[in-house]
Parts: C-alpha cells; structure tokens; sequence
C-alpha cells in the first residue's frame, strides 16, 4: 500500500544548494514506497540520472516483498528459487550483515513484520504466543544461499527493506560515477548517498532531524559519503493500549525495538553498509551500539536518545549542533 506525502516525512533534510551558473539536473520520483530525489550537476547529469533512477526501478522489480512479479515474492512464496545476479548480491551481503550483527539485523524478519502489519498498514498487536510460533519461523542462519540459488525452509520470508534502499544508492551513486558526474546527491527516502562534493567544492550540508519534532538538530558536512537514518517516529502506530509500537523489530523477541534510541544515523562510505547497520545499531540499543563500534571502527554513527546525542570521534567535527538545542548534552564516543 502506498503512503502520502506527510507520512514519508524525510528524516535527513537537504540543506545544500548550488551556484547557479552549474549545469543542474534532478529527478523526483516515487519508488520502494518512499519519494527520492536524485541531482546531479555538469555535463552529462541528465541521462545519468536517468539511468541511475532506471537502476533503481529495476532493483524495486526484484526486491519488492509486494509485487507479484518479483524474484523475492516468488522466493516467499515458494521456499526458495534461483534468483539474478542483484538479488544474489543483497541477499548475500544481507545475510552477512544479519551475523556481523549477531541477528540484530535479520533478513527473514518479515513474517513478523507482516503480523504486527507494518506492510499494508493494517495495524494490530500480535498475542505472545502468535509470536513465539512466528519466531520459529525467522533466522537468517537456516536461509541458504548457494550459487544463486536462495533456499528457506520452515515457512521462512525474506524482508530486504532495511537494506534495498541503501543497496539501491550504491549502484545509483557507481552510475553517475562511470558517467564522469564528480557532484551528485541522491535522496532515497532519508537515505543520503553524497557524490563528490558541491559544485563550488565545499562539502554537502545535510540537516539532521529531530525525532521529537519537524525541526533540524544540527547538519552533518560530508562529500563522497553516504548517511542514513533508522528511527522509531516515521513509521508506526499507537496500539489501543496507547504504546506506540515502531516498525523495527527486534528479532531476539518478536516485538518492536524500544530501548531509549529515538534515532541511529550511520556515515561511511557504503550505502548499504549503512543501511543494514542503521536498522542493526537502533535494534541493540545505544550500548550495544557504541560496543559494535568498538569492535569494527569502520563507520561513524550518531546516536539520539531524549536530551542525549552520542557520536563518534570522526564525526564529532563534521557536525553542528544548533543554537536551539544548546541543552542536548553531546557525548563523544571513542
Ligand atoms: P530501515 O530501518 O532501514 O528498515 C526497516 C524495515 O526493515 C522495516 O520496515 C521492515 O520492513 C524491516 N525490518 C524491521 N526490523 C528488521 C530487522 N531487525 N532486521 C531486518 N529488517 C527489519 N512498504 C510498504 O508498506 N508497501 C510496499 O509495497 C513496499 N514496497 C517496498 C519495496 C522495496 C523494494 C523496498 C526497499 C521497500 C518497500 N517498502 C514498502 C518499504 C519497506 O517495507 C520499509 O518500510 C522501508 O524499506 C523502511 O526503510 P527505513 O529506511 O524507514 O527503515
Ligand atoms: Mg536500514
């Protein structure tokens, strides 16, 4: 089902602008149930863009878990299939990512994030014993990938929605770049993927959202970086016990995570390395996120809980707090 403008609401918003004498092009458009925005600028942005939005509606016709014609709806519906070589790709990396993480990120998530109706909008809360059933049927361990082949045994479904958008501004971003673009920025639904830098050189300026309101906590400068943002308060509901109940679930329990994180936004280099990590590092919570970081150093990260914002040495001084928030205690993680 799709959603409305107001409900895709973005959670990084684009603060950067160009000279205008910069040859600009930009794309809006809907696809993976969100509103992206792609620009680039110089010689040769139009058809480069054009190619890389095609990429990108190419990789929703495999990955979609609603479209019929899809390679990962024919997967869930049949327990498993030969698929192509994009789908091989995310799948693979996914199910790595699912044991980097210890499962706090896990592919075969969906049956659960289909009960508590996160796909449709049909909102309900699932009873615990619906939910221990359902969670014998998630595990990434027991998905098999081997040449191309995806096998899922005991009623498993796969989900890639916490990585396909990130995926997607990977090979959108190696598109504009083996076209000769040096300064793009692609918005994929509030996953940021920077090219280059801006056209005068400075860097990218990216606003960073309040979980609590519509306002910017401050802007994160980068080029040549992708930064996306998992959080509790673009999608979900408010139960008739008046909790409300996001749509990251933590797979160790079946219910949505809800452990004082209101936002995890992820810098590095890769897309979908950051996507997988954003909706990981909001699952474990801000312990066990600054913990993961500590283990791998490969990824700069921000994290915001009420009154708190935690963040990494590498990004401590790319980014600005705003006058209006001068109360928010900054920690720096090292
Ligand atoms: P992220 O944090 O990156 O991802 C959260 C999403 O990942 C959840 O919505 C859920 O789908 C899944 N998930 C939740 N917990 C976990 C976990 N622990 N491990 C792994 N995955 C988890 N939405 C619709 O409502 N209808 C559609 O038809 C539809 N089509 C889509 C097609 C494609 C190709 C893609 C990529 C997305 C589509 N979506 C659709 C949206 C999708 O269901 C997710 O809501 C969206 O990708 C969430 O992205 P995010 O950046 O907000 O959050
Ligand atoms: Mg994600």
């Amino acid at each position: 089902m799709r959603r409305s403008i107001a409900a895709v609401a973005l959670s990084l918003l684009l603060l950067s602008g160009c000279a205008a004498e910069d040859k600009e092009y930009s794309s809006s458009f809907f696809a993976m149930d969100t509103y992206m925005t792609l620009t680039a600028y110089g010689d040769g942005a139009a058809q480069s863009i054009d190619g890389a939005r095609a990429e990108i509606e190419r990789l929703e016709s495999l990955l979609s878990v609603t479209d019929e014609g899809s390679e990962i709806y024919a997967v869930n519906q049949n327990g498993g299939g030969t698929v192509s070589d994009s789908t091989e790709e995310i799948v693979k990396f996914s199910l790595e990512m699912a044991e980097r993480t210890e499962g706090a990120l896990d592919p075969t998530i969906y049956p659960i994030v289909s009960a508590w109706g996160f796909t449709g909008e049909e909102y309900r809360i699932p009873s615990a014993e619906e939910l221990s059933l359902l969670l014998e049927r998630i595990g990434y361990e027991k998905a098999l990938l081997e040449n191309g082949h995806i096998t899922l045994k005991d009623c498993m479904m796969l989900d890639l929605g916490a990585v396909a958008k990130g995926y997607a501004g990977d090979r959108a971003a190696k598109i504009l770049k083996e076209q000769g673009v040096t300064s793009a920025l692609l918005d994929i639904g509030g996953n940021v993927q920077a090219v280059g830098c801006r056209p005068d050189g400075s860097d990218w300026r990216l606003g960073l959202r309040d979980p609590l309101s519509d306002g910017l906590l401050g802007v994160i400068s980068v080029s040549d970086l992708a930064v996306v943002t998992s959080g509790g308060y673009e999608r979900y509901f408010v139960g008739d016990d008046e909790k409300r109940y996001c749509h990251i679930i933590d797979p160790h329990s079946g219910y949505p995570a809800d452990n004082g994180l209101l936002s995890v936004t992820v810098i590095a280099p890769e897309g979908a390395k950051c996507d997988a990590l954003s909706t990981a590092l909001f699952v474990m919570g801000a312990e066990g996120a600054v913990e993961h970081w500590r283990k791998y150093r490969d990824f700069d990260m921000i994290l915001v809980s009420e009154g708190e914002i935690r963040l990494t040495n590498g990004v401590a001084e790319r980014f600005e707090l705003r006058d209006e928030y001068s109360d928010i205690k900054l920690v720096i993680i090292e």
